[in-house]
């Protein structure tokens, strides 16, 4: 069986980025207000990834995108998801900061686009983020999304929270350096035993412990774990970084495993119906939806073997027996190239299945075989073809999910040069 030829649409990716950054973005994402940060985060980095984040931004617009973050910067250190709860430093008190809270996610995703925008982060209060990130650790090791009234530590509590809070400290701690040996540090080994706890049986990550295996959690724990790892200099990695340990051979076993080549199409999405083979496949899913607790087993249908044809695109899931998903392409392989494992998984039908099925012909990507394209899905869509190396497209920090050409700047910043 020959492969369909696809191609990655560059030209169509950026316009769809640049139409997301400069005009408005449908409304289907004002429920999402709240959450610009991240929406922002996802243009940028778009751009970025496709290496025309300078040639088709002005100076003066990056330095606007530049301030408008450091507009949601909050005075006692960290960032906001928007401007929308900000009343102005004049009217900010003790009593009533709660209401206008710094948020773990966001302050990630503020300082990543700062980087990636070229900034040198001297305007971020870096000694009081380091200070607040502490305060907002639950004694079972995991993190809060905010600190609410009275200094409560509200929301998240999943591993979301523990890879953001992991990545927040990587960043701004960097290699030391007497300004914050002498702040309070996150209690790093909580930390790790919180999300080591969080590995299933069979070797997926959950959100908590004792949870069903997820792929996005699984990302979020090996983000965490990485983060600290690089920071733990001389130590002995955990077993889910070791290779060789059961732990570790555990979770590649099952990361692995996503890959599907059941894609949840309808009969119209499909452009195979003409392949008898594929028509055969196709009416599996259905077949399998008759069958009752009480039938004859004599009478239940013939479940064919996978066909050439039906196994032409493979994307990944984040479940067992979930259909593929364009975002799991990026949530298991980049924690397989955090692993060093990428090339255990069919390169080839991956990308088949992004730029055959998921990719969108206005440029962008969906969620599934013929979705519209989102801003999350098109990031990652591509962050997934550049784990692979698609010609067009920046390479990849895993952990950071964002290009090498950022996490070099991070690099080159004086808490990274001048530390021990
Ligand atoms: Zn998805």
């Amino acid at each position: 069986m020959t492969d369909v030829a696809v191609t990655f649409t560059k030209e169509r990716h950026i316009k769809y980025f640049l139409r997301c950054l400069k005009t408005f973005l449908p409304s289907l994402y004002t429920s999402n207000d709240s959450n610009r940060m991240l929406l922002a985060f996802f243009t940028v980095a778009g751009l970025d990834l496709l290496g025309v984040l300078q040639s088709k931004t002005t100076l003066e617009e990056r330095q606007g995108y530049i301030e408008w973050i450091y507009h949601c910067q909050v005075p006692t250190g960290g960032f906001r998801a928007f401007t929308g709860t900000d009343f102005g430093a004049e009217n900010r008190t003790p009593e009533n900061e709660a209401w206008d809270p710094a948020n773990v996610p966001s302050t990630f995703f503020a300082l990543e686009l700062l980087l990636i925008l070229g900034d040198d982060l001297s305007r971020v209060k870096r000694i009081e983020c380091l200070q607040w990130l502490p305060q907002m650790q639950r004694s079972n090791g995991s993190f809060g999304e905010v600190l609410g009234p009275g200094g409560k530590i509200e929301g998240g509590g999943d591993l979301r929270f523990c890879c953001f809070a992991a990545g927040t400290r990587y960043i701004l701690r960097g290699n030391g350096g007497k300004d914050v040996d002498d702040i309070k540090d996150i209690n790093v080994d909580k930390l790790a035993a919180f999300v080591q706890a969080c590995q299933a049986y069979d070797g997926g990550m959950g959100e908590a412990p004792f949870c069903e295996a997820h792929s996005g959690h699984t990302y979020c724990a090996m983000g965490a774990l990485s983060f600290l790892n690089r920071m733990a200099k001389n130590q002995q990695p955990p077993s889910v970084l070791s290779p060789g340990a059961r732990e570790f051979e555990s979770l590649v076993c099952w990361l692995v495993s996503r890959q599907t080549a059941e894609l949840g199409e309808t009969e119209e999405d499909s452009d195979d119906e003409s392949s008898p083979e594929a028509d055969e496949v196709q009416r599996l899913p259905k077949a399998a939806e008759e069958l009752g607790s009480n039938e004859d087993p004599d009478n239940l249908p013939v479940i064919r073997p996978p066909t050439g044809a039906s196994l032409r695109y493979a994307g990944f899931n984040g479940r067992c027996n979930k259909y593929a998903d364009t975002c799991y392409s990026f949530w298991n392989l980049a924690t397989l190239d955090m692993m060093d494992r990428l090339d255990l998984v069919d390169a080839t039908r991956n990308r088949q299945y992004l730029l055959g099925k998921t990719q969108h012909i206005i440029g962008g990507f969906g969620k599934g075989a013929g979705e519209p394209p989102d801003l999350l899905h098109s990031y990652f869509g591509m962050v997934a073809l550049a784990f692979q190396g698609e010609e067009g497209l920046s390479s990849v920090d895993p952990a950071l999910c964002i290009s090498h050409r950022a996490v070099q700047h991070l690099q080159s910043l004086p808490w990274w040069t001048e530390g021990a």
